[in-house]
């Protein structure tokens, strides 16, 4: 390949054997028939080598494709090319009345990339992204197109596939009436004498609560609660309300971040953290997230305490989000009602490797689950062991892609192939 390709955080440069943006679907069918490896590039937000399609493999980007962002009011639907990044489609779907009922902190990521790796907001009523997906459509290893809707015994593979079945060329997505979102920032809530109720009190007082925190000193320096005006105003006596406008970096500026104050707008300029017209998070991270179930939020809090002095020096914010329990076989999510938590590290992998490695030992008890999409060292054998579902998932890539097209080194590892 001619072209260097990296990701977005820059610390991963694609191998690949040759890269194309074609302009339709006739031609993502032909030349995925015509190539022995095949992966999709999204927007190329993850952190790790799970875009990656090897030394003789076609790094494909659908982002020239025309984007296509159907909305049907009466059944409440939008049908949206893979491609297409959800500040896009959010902006669109909002200009119907309507909304999708959660988002990521960010809306520059693409919504197939997305939902392939599970990735989530926070709420202890809201499940991932991909939970709003009621049908993919997909390029196979043939060329032909396939969709495969809720209905599909097939279907809780489809989604968060981790880009293994073939090329998602469109999405639908069920919608609900548009609604408003207040952002309240509290600071300082304190890790003492937060047991399990009280976790749950602070993560269910919103829509959608995160909490911030450097590790630098016990507790959280920062609450983000999103209220939904259709929803009761939250009283929250554990923190007091921060003075001015915060970004979860410390020492970035707040301009970035959406609107705070408790200033009412529309939802997809509330959910997100980050503005989509400005670099999302600090711009110079890797990121690490792990997922586990909620019922050990505070135990696996106290522990990370407890190594705060080996992560607080390559950390530049830690954020503590839930995700609802949902259906899909390799969501981190899967079954089980969630603690998400992420770290956004400096941008030195030498430095941040051997942390991650400690904190991972740290909260090995709890069961984490790694997001798809970051930085991780968790052996494949244990991943594999917390999927319950996985070997339906490869009974699914086995009957899609007999070839084994879509099957990056990333995606081998992790399904034990
Ligand atoms: C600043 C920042 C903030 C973030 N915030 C969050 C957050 O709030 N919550 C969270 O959960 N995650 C978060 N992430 C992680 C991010 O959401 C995931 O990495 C997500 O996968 C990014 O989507 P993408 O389109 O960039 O995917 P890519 O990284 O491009 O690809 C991810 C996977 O999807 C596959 N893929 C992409 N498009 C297709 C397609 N059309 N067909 C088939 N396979 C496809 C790729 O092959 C690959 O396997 C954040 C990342 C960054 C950089």
């Amino acid at each position: 390949m001619t072209e260097t390709i990296t990701n977005w955080a820059g610390n991963i440069t694609y191998t690949a054997k040759e890269l194309h943006r074609p302009y339709s679907l006739g031609a993502i069918g032909t030349l995925v028939a015509g190539s022995a490896k095949v992966r999709v590039l999204g927007s190329g937000h993850s952190f790790n080598r799970i875009a990656e399609p090897g030394p003789e493999g076609l790094l494909l980007s659908i982002a020239d494709l025309p984007p296509v962002i159907d909305v049907d009011r009466t059944a409440r639907t939008v049908r949206v090319s893979g491609g297409v990044r959800y500040a896009e489609l959010a902006r669109a779907v909002y200009a119907h009345g309507l909304a999708l009922p959660n988002m990521a902190s960010l809306p520059h990521i693409s919504v197939a990339g997305s939902v392939a790796t599970g990735t989530h907001g926070s709420g202890v009523g809201n499940g991932p992204l991909a939970s709003s997906v009621r049908e993919v459509e997909l390029v196979t290893g043939d060329g032909g197109v396939l969709a495969i809707g809720r209905d599909d015994e097939r279907f809780g593979g489809a989604v968060t596939s981790l880009g293994a079945l073939g090329v998602v060329t469109a999405l639908t997505l069920d919608l609900e009436p548009s609604f408003d979102v207040e952002q309240h920032v509290f600071t300082e809530l304190p890790l003492d004498g937060l047991d399990p109720a009280a976790f749950e009190t602070v993560m269910a007082s919103a829509y959608s609560v995160s909490l911030f925190t450097d590790w630098r000193a016990p507790g959280f320096r920062q609450v983000w609660l999103k209220r939904r005006t259709d929803q009761p105003l939250p009283d929250f006596p554990w923190a007091a309300p921060a003075a001015e406008k915060l970004h979860p970096v410390p020492g970035m500026p707040a301009v970035n971040c959406t609107e705070q104050f408790g200033v009412p707008g529309p939802w997809h300029e509330r959910l997100p953290h980050f503005r989509a017209e400005f670099t999302p998070s600090s711009g110079a991270e890797l990121q690490s997230e792990y997922l586990l179930p909620r019922e050990y939020a505070v135990d696996a809090l106290r522990a990370i305490d407890g190594i705060r002095e080996t992560v607080a020096p390559v950390l530049q914010t830690c954020e503590v989000r839930t995700v609802a329990a949902d259906d899909q076989w390799l969501s981190p999510s899967y079954g089980r009602d969630t603690v998400a938590l992420h770290f956004t590290w400096v941008e030195d992998t030498a430095a941040v490797l051997p942390v991650v490695r400690r904190l991972e030992a740290a909260l090995d008890a709890f069961e984490p689950r790694p997001h798809w999409g970051k930085v991780f060292a968790v052996p494949s054998e244990v991943v594999r062991g917390r999927y319950p579902r996985l070997e339906d998932f490869r009974a699914l890539a086995r009957e899609l892609d007999p070839g084994r097209k879509f099957a990056n080194a990333f995606a081998q590892d992790i399904l034990g192939e």
